[in-house]
C-alpha cells in the first residue's frame, strides 16, 4: 500500500485546529488543510477568556466566509455532510468551543451555538468555573450546574469534548454515563508530563464511553518540543495499545497565523490562563506546533510503523466520523 492513495482516499479529520479569532481574519487560509488532504477541520470559534461579543461576531463573520467559498468549504453539522465534502473535494469545517464561561450559565444556549455551527464544547479551559475543574487548578469536581450543561450537549448532539478540563470534572462527566466522550486534543500523561495531558486513568474511562481521544500536534504536550511527527507517532502507538484503534483520532491544534490580528482581549491576564508555575512563558508564544503538512507524514509513519490500512483509515478520521455519526447521525 502506497502512503500518498492511502492519505488521499481516506478521510482525514483535524479534530481541532484554530485560526485567529478575529471577524477580519480571512478563512481562505484554511486551503492549506485541503491541500494536505484534510477533509474536515473543527475550528475554535472562543475561550473561556474571550467575551461573547467577540465570539459572535468571529461566528457571524465565519459563517457568512463559508457560504461565500461554498466552492471551498462546506460547514458540516452531519456525518453526511462530511462525507459529502470529501466526494466533492471541498474541506468540511466546523466550529468548537474551548471552554463554558460562553454559555453564561444557561443550558439552552448550547442550543443557540450548536445552530450556529458549534459542534464540539469543553467545560473549562485550564482554570476552574462555574461548570467544574480547568487542568491547571484546584482538582474539583463537576458542579450541579455543569451537570445540567453536559445534560444539554448530549441532548443538543454535540461532541462532550474534556480537554483542558480537570482531572476530576472530566471523570466525573464520564461517570454520568451518557454517551461517549472526545478528548478532542490531548496526549498521554505517560509520555510528556503535563497536568494538561491525560491519565491513563482518563484514557481507559475514555474509552469504556465508547469515545475517541485525538493526539494533539503542540510541542508542549509532546516528549518532543519541536512537535515533530514520530513523537506524534509514538502517542498514537501509546493510545492504541492501552485502548486499541478504535478509540484513537488526531488533531494538530495547529494555529494558523494572525498577520497582526489581534484575538486576544486587551486586557487578557496571561499568567491566570498560562500558569508560569506549569511551565508557560508569556502565555502560549514561542510553543512549536505541528503543521498541516505533517498530516501525510503522519499517514505515512503508520504505515512504516506496521499498521494496517484499515486501522490508519481509522486513526485518520473513521473513528470520528464514526463518533459523530452516534451522536447525532
Ligand atoms: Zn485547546
Amino acid at each position: 500500500m502506497n502512503a500518498t492513495d492511502l492519505h488521499a482516499r481516506a478521510l482525514v479529520w483535524d479534530a481541532h485546529s484554530c485560526v485567529p479569532l478575529h471577524p477580519d481574519f480571512d478563512l481562505r487560509a484554511l486551503e492549506r488543510h485541503r491541500r494536505v488532504g484534510a477533509d474536515f477541520v473543527s475550528i475554535n470559534v472562543g475561550m473561556d477568556m474571550n467575551p461573547l461579543e467577540q465570539i459572535l461576531s468571529v461566528l457571524a463573520s465565519f459563517r457568512a466566509q463559508l457560504e461565500r467559498h461554498a466552492d471551498l468549504f462546506l460547514l458540516a453539522r452531519t456525518s453526511a455532510d462530511v462525507l459529502r465534502a470529501k466526494r466533492e473535494g471541498r474541506l468540511a469545517v466546523a466550529f468548537d468551543l474551548e471552554g463554558g464561561i460562553p454559555l453564561r450559565g444557561r443550558p439552552e444556549m448550547v442550543r443557540l451555538f450548536r445552530d450556529l455551527g458549534v459542534h464540539q464544547i469543553h467545560l473549562a479551559y485550564n482554570r476552574n468555573n462555574e461548570l467544574g475543574g480547568g487542568c491547571y487548578d484546584e482538582d474539583v469536581p463537576l458542579t450541579a450546574l455543569g451537570r445540567r450543561m453536559v445534560e444539554e450537549i448530549y441532548r443538543a448532539g454535540l461532541l462532550m469534548d474534556l480537554s483542558h478540563t480537570g482531572h476530576r470534572t472530566s471523570l466525573d462527566i464520564m461517570a454520568m454515563g451518557l454517551g461517549p466522550v472526545v478528548f478532542s486534543h490531548a496526549n498521554p500523561r505517560a509520555l510528556r508530563d503535563d497536568r494538561r495531558n491525560l491519565t491513563e486513568a482518563q484514557i481507559e474511562a475514555c474509552a469504556r464511553t465508547g469515545g475517541v481521544v485525538c493526539v494533539t500536534g503542540v510541542g508542549r504536550f509532546l516528549a518532543d518540543p519541536e512537535a515533530r511527527t514520530p513523537a506524534i507517532l509514538d502517542c498514537i502507538d501509546h493510545y492504541v495499545a492501552r485502548i486499541g484503534i478504535a478509540h484513537v483520532g488526531i488533531s494538530l491544534d495547529y494555529e494558523y497565523p494572525g498577520g497582526g490580528l489581534e484575538d486576544l482581549p486587551a486586557d487578557v491576564d496571561r499568567a491566570y490562563w498560562w500558569p508560569p508555575e506549569e511551565g508557560y512563558v508569556a502565555g502560549i508564544a514561542g510553543i512549536r506546533l505541528a503543521t498541516p503538512e505533517q498530516l501525510p507524514e503522519i499517514t505515512a509513519g503508520l504505515l512504516a510503523r506496521g499498521y494496517d490500512e484499515a486501522g490508519i483509515r481509522r486513526i485518520l478520521g473513521g473513528n470520528m466520523l464514526d463518533l459523530v455519526r452516534r451522536i447525532r447521525g
